[in-house]
């Protein structure tokens, strides 16, 4: 039999070493050693590790590429970007929102991340950055799957229009509830909003994703209600949680009760490390707080956690480039997850955790998923990590949709060899010292 694809010596995330991937019609058709067929096309990993794609569990597309309009950022905090976002907002036009994502998206297969879970602002009562979305939807699902949360940005019971204008959004297809709780005016209109948005999903059949306690407040507690409006409504499994940098503050005996109800109602944690740590702790002097939610103890807990990226050189977050071995080499060091099971499970953190909580479906190195591969030059998730190794083949329902070349350095030092690959400076483990 012939197959599109063999990926022949890949190790897999998992440990799995010298495996050969055959891909035929979009979708892996074996995964074993040493399979003995003809293909289009073959590519020998060497060695190395074979991924399934990235996937970011929370982006903001509709402002992603703005740096800079109409003017920067000057204090750095998350209320000037919100105001600055809201000074750019009815300068923007579908075609230039159109035009970033798409640029993005470009950017992002490049790096091999070929799934997103993006916000998207329903306050602006035109919704053109959600007809712009819904559009790069379309125009990228041969390569990507883009999922659109309706993100009441300005508050869903604060601003004006934002009840009717989230529900204009999920009426044009856009896929999550959002919603935004501790933005609201009051602890109670937060919790209110919490219940309304949980009841519109529960009522049309949706996923949640809420922006939730982005604070250092330790009393900001709509998680608590976030939680338990999914076990009332049933919506177990189907709810996220996205930043909660207020538990980073909360008192320890409030989180072990709260991680507990989070556990039972299978509410997953959405991280992001990155802008975590650059827009928390701003009213701090010292010690500053990093603002980062408590990833090893949610993990611990059972709880399904991923790293998103959030922002990419827009008012938030001047950097940032679609990486998401880049977010997740952030998001281990903030956490302090330095243990091996910890590194990797902050690989999983940007690859099957946010998998599972987007509901991609056929995603995965197994017989009948979606042939959908990313081949890294390390030789294991700890060193893909450690390196934010090169992406060698990004491959998407088969088909090799993006290449680079593997880093390499010429050195012209005296008795000193002549070349420097990253990857062979790194000790073996259990290798005689
Ligand atoms: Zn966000």
């Amino acid at each position: 039999m012939g197959f599109d694809l063999i990926i022949r010596n890949a190790r897999l995330p998992d440990g799995r070493d010298g495996m050969d991937v055959a891909c035929a019609d979009g979708r892996i058709a074996a995964v074993q050693h040493g399979i003995d067929a003809e293909a289009g096309r073959i590519i020998d990993a060497a060695g190395r590790l074979l991924s399934p794609p990235f996937v970011d569990a929370h982006f903001h597309m509709d402002s992603t590429l703005s740096l800079g309009q109409p003017r920067l950022n000057q204090s750095g905090t998350l209320l000037e970007g919100i105001a600055l976002w809201g000074e750019l907002k009815p300068l923007l036009t579908r075609e230039a929102v159109v035009q970033r994502a798409l640029r993005y998206c470009d950017l992002a297969v490049a790096q091999g991340l070929l799934a997103i879970r993006s916000h998207v602002d329903v306050c602006d009562d035109r919704l053109l950055a959600v007809e712009a979305l819904l559009e790069v939807r379309e125009r990228v699902k041969p390569y990507l799957d883009l999922q659109l949360v309706a993100f009441p940005q300005d508050g869903y019971l604060r601003s004006p229009n934002a009840a009717r204008n989230l529900t204009r959004a999920l009426d044009a297809g856009v896929d999550v509830v959002g919603g935004i709780p501790h933005f609201e005016r009051t602890m109670a209109d937060g919790a209110a909003s919490v219940r309304a948005l949980c009841e519109l999903a529960a009522a049309r059949g949706l996923r949640v994703d809420m922006h939730c306690d982005e604070s250092d407040d330790p009393l900001s507690r709509h998680i608590e209600t976030l939680a338990s409006e999914t076990v009332r409504l049933g919506l177990q499994g189907r709810v996220a949680g996205s930043h909660l940098t207020s538990m980073h503050s909360m008192d320890n005996y409030y989180v072990s009760k709260l991680l507990a109800l989070m556990a039972e109602a299978h509410v997953h944690a959405i991280a992001n490390p990155l802008i975590n740590i650059v827009l928390m702790g701003r009213h701090d002097t010292y010690p500053k707080r990093r603002g980062m939610t408590r990833v090893p103890e949610l993990l611990q807990a059972g709880i399904t956690v991923a790293f998103g990226q959030d922002c990419v050189m827009d008012p938030w977050y001047p950097l940032g480039g679609a990486d998401m071995l880049d977010v997740a080499h952030m998001g281990l060091h903030v956490a302090q997850m330095t243990g091996r099971d910890a590194m990797r499970a902050c690989f999983e953190a940007v690859t099957t955790a946010p998998a599972r909580i987007l509901g991609l479906d056929g995603y995965g190195i197994d017989v009948g998923c979606h042939a959908d591969l990313v081949l890294l030059d390390a030789r294991d998730p700890i060193e893909a990590i450690r390196l934010r190794a090169v992406r060698i083949a990004v491959v998407r329902r088969g088909r090799v949709i993006a290449e680079s070349a593997p880093r390499c350095t010429r050195l012209a030092l005296p008795g000193r060899p002549g070349a420097v690959e990253p990857a062979d400076y790194a000790p073996r483990e259990g290798a005689p010292a």
